[in-house]
């Protein structure tokens, strides 16, 4: 029998979710035993006519990771949609927008100003921007077209399935590879993850107090960070509360606080919000210890780059989308 033929495809994205895959080590053979992978621009030389080849949804399924930043981006996912069965979002990139989707404080003039003509190690002295069309000796050269605002998979294309983080651990691919090839799906547009929040799963949750009051905001730098501790209890800004579990708690196993980068849970529409919210009930003291108005400006004051705080991984999939200029 002909075994479920399999894409991987990347958009605007670091290449860490192609690492995920290959992070599967021994299991990547038996993912590779079990389906036809016929395209994968970063391990085999399969090409886009490859793709233009394939009948309506002959694929079983595409993974898709990174954001949509491009034009050719933007068409790839769409032939990929069109010659699929299944389409997963891979990563936090493609579910939420992830860093790339940070563009959308920008626009893309202030972009290529910065990255073209202003970085300190640029080297450009008639400050040639990429254009979408150049004239050569042999002919014309193109460039697809750099979008203005970084745009999440399903702002793209419908999306059936996603997997988020960044990168997904290796137990929710397989979980999720094992899902596809048995059948045994959930609901369409569900995240392929447990649904409680990290708290609920965090070793450190014993020691989350039971009443937060924070009067000092600290960055993980500034301070020797106790290991076993909350890190809210100490001060430092964590995601846990505002995200989803299923990443093994990878980040603060390793004594950093969760920014966020598996989502938000079920039925919260925008995880940024939700993270402000927290942060909100338990900035400054309660009681007679109450902070007054200017104490809890000047405490607000110590979050260093709110917006990229609350919306790192966020920003194109929340209710704003982007900065409005
Ligand atoms: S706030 Fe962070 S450190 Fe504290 S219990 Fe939640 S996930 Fe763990
Ligand atoms: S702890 Fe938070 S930032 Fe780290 S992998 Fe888990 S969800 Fe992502």
């Amino acid at each position: 029998m002909a075994k479920p033929k399999v894409a991987f495809y990347w958009c605007s994205s670091c290449g860490g979710c192609e690492e995920a895959v290959v992070d599967l080590n021994e299991d990547l053979l038996k993912v590779a035993d079990a389906v036809d992978i016929v395209f994968w621009p970063v391990a085999l030389d399969f090409k886009r006519k490859d793709v233009e080849a394939l009948g309506s949804r002959e694929l079983a399924v595409s993974f898709i990771n990174g954001a949509i930043r491009t034009e050719e981006q933007e068409e790839m996912v769409k032939l990929l949609r069109a010659k699929s069965g299944l389409v997963v979002a891979f990563g936090a990139c493609a579910h939420l927008g992830g860093i790339p989707g940070l563009g959308n404080f920008w626009t893309r003039d202030t972009i290529f100003q910065s990255s073209y003509r202003e970085a300190p190690s640029v080297d450009n002295p008639d400050g040639v921007l990429p254009r979408e069309k150049v004239e050569v000796d042999v002919g014309e050269l193109t460039l697809p077209e750099f979008y203005d605002t970084v745009m999440t998979l399903n702002q793209a294309i419908p999306v059936d399935y996603y997997l988020p983080g960044c990168p997904p651990p290796p137990d929710l691919i397989l979980n999720a590879v094992n899902a596809i090839l048995t059948g045994n799906l959930p609901e369409k547009g569900a995240v392929l993850a447990p649904t409680k929040a990290l708290c609920d799963t965090c070793p450190r949750k014993e020691t989350k107090p039971e009443k937060l009051s924070i009067t000092e905001i600290r960055r993980p730098w500034e301070i020797k960070i106790d290991p076993e501790t909350c890190f809210l209890a100490q001060g430092l800004f964590c995601y846990g509360p505002a995200t989803r579990s299923g990443c093994g708690e990878t980040c603060i196993r390793d004594n950093m606080p969760c920014r966020g980068c598996f989502g938000p849970i079920d039925g919260v529409i925008d995880q940024g919000a939700k993270a402000i919210s927290m942060m909100a009930s338990i900035l400054g003291l309660e009681g007679e210890e109450k902070m007054t108005e200017e104490d809890v400006q000047k405490l607000v004051a110590q979050i260093v780059d709110p917006a990229g705080t609350f919306y790192r991984f966020s920003l194109p999939a929340s209710l704003l989308r982007r900065r409005r200029m």
